[in-house]
């Protein structure tokens, strides 16, 4: 691809405390977020958490009702949306349909003053950079859902803005081209090395783009980290449960450890204790024949095995009638069938106690 001239050097973003209500509605609740230069950070959270908000706070597009918002220490706070140097890429529909590719990226360059005589190059950089090259002089609907987005992309790209804001593009786009289009926005950030915000409620999403993820819910962050640190260690049920399916199992536990089913189960910090309920993700359960040895707890009757393909997915039902599911290797869809007596075993790994 084209090489890459240096962008404006990439920015840090401060938004502290950002409070904005809607009547009744919190839709930013002392919501505070460091973003580092050249980080992407991925929003998280159901609908109506206060993601779009955040976001547009970010960019001028929506006031706040109190905090402060700062882009390398300066506060914009008060600065319109078109100071503030940042640019957008929205679920869709966002180009013009009366310009043709090319013109839809001019129109962006010459909005932010960028000189005629670079214009063109730009252009054609940009386009290159998102594959598209030889689109240049097609409109909106002559293009895939894909393709529009990828203008959009370069469109952004090509303003060389300080910060890049992404809310929710891929929402609109089929599995396939989804998948797709998140590598190379990734990879495009991190080759310019540019700022950014990434908002989605998908969860795979997040984890697979973000330098960091934050998940949130009622208006603030509940939990920020890496990807690994948000899967493996969530600090609350919310964030377990929102991320990912979750067995809920009875436990007695102490300050490290549960009892769950008559096995050890190491605990996360923040872990309750005495008479708590174990969160533990369907991937760290396993599921044997049983035999003489299985104790009562765990013994268990296959309902349902499911081949998914990557992996099967078993639910197995315990004495007292509470349901277990299983998330095993593929070739485990042939060992078992409903109605098999089974034990389940627990993997040796933390997992959060409420
Ligand atoms: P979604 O994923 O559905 O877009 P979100 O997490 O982005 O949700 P926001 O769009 O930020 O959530 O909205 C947060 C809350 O603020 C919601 O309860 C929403 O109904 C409310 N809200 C947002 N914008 C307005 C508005 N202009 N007028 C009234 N209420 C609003």
């Amino acid at each position: 691809s084209a090489p890459l001239t240096a962008t404006a050097t990439a920015a840090a973003v401060e938004l502290r405390n950002l409070a904005r209500h809607y009547g009744e509605v919190r839709a930013l609740d002392n919501f505070s977020l460091q973003i580092e230069p050249g980080e992407m950070v991925a929003l998280l959270g159901p609908s109506g958490c206060g993601k779009t908000t955040a976001l547009r706070s970010l960019a001028g597009l929506d006031d706040i009702d109190s905090g402060s918002i700062l882009v390398d220490g300066r506060d914009v706070t008060g600065s319109p949306a078109n100071q503030r140097d940042m640019a957008m890429v929205f679920q869709a529909y966002s180009l013009f349909p009366h310009m043709t590719v090319a013109e839809n990226i001019a129109f962006a360059l010459e909005l932010r003053k960028v000189p005629k005589a670079e214009r063109a190059e730009r252009v054609e950089r940009y386009l290159e950079l998102v594959g598209l090259d030889a689109h240049g002089g097609r409109y909106a609907h002559q293009l895939s859902g894909g393709q529009q987005q990828r203008v959009a992309l370069a469109r952004a790209l090509a303003v060389h803005p300080k910060v890049l804001l992404l809310d929710e593009p891929l929402s609109a786009l089929d599995a396939k081209v989804r998948v797709q289009l998140r590598e190379e926005i990734r990879r495009l950030q991190q080759e310019i090395g540019i700022t950014a915000l990434f908002v989605t409620h998908d969860q795979e999403e997040a984890l697979a783009i973000a330098d960091r993820v934050g998940v949130m819910s009622a208006g603030r962050i509940e939990q920020l980290g890496v990807p690994q640190e948000i899967y493996n260690r969530p600090i609350n049920e919310f964030v377990a449960n929102f991320i990912g399916v979750t067995n809920r199992l009875p436990a007695t536990a102490s300050a490290e450890r549960a009892d769950v089913l008559g096995l050890p189960v190491p605990l996360l910090p923040g872990s309750a204790q005495g008479d708590a309920t174990v969160l533990v993700r369907p991937e760290r359960v396993r599921i044997e024949p049983e035999n003489e040895q299985t104790p009562a707890q765990r013994r268990a009757t296959v309902m349902s095995v499911s081949f998914l393909g990557a992996h099967t997915q078993i639910t197995a039902e315990l004495g007292d009638g509470m349901r277990v599911l299983a998330r095993v290797g593929a070739n485990q869809a042939a060992r078992f069938s409903p109605g098999d007596l089974v034990e389940v075993v627990l993997d040796d790994y933390p997992a959060l106690a409420i």
